[in-house]
């Protein structure tokens, strides 16, 4: 009797290990991208941007204060470019077109002379 029972007891605690590791299945979604209802907000992620928080509105600084774009002007030139000496795109720092035209030139100019870095291996 005993010994069945054992038996009984070991197979069960067996059984139980083996569940025990179950894989993980993802949820399943309610819909996939493309069936997704469209309009209305259509507040997928990736696609919204500023998620909540108001953008700060970016102006031309070059635009906003008499400020003109000289490759001489390193501490001005300095940040618009990354510190990995790349030039920052009018994007993010919200310089017109115009004047981010004669930013890269005169960020170049500025290298070529070596008033700025080409990459951040050069030491200034
Ligand atoms: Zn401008």
């Amino acid at each position: 009797m005993s010994e069945e029972n054992r038996d009984i007891k070991t197979e069960s605690a067996s059984t139980g290990d083996s569940q025990e590791p179950r894989r993980y299945t993802r949820p399943s979604r309610p819909y996939r991208d493309g069936d997704a209802p469209r309009g209305e907000g259509d507040e997928r992620p990736g696609k919204g941007g500023y998620k909540g928080k108001t953008a700060k509105k970016k102006v031309c600084r070059f635009c906003a204060e008499p400020l003109p774009v000289d490759y001489r002007n390193t501490r001005v030139l300095k940040s618009f470019i990354t510190e990995r000496a790349k030039i920052v795109p009018a994007r993010i720092t919200g310089t017109c077109a115009a004047h981010q035209r004669q930013l890269t030139t005169a960020v170049k100019r500025a290298r070529t002379l070596s008033l700025l870095a080409y990459t951040s291996c050069h030491k200034m």
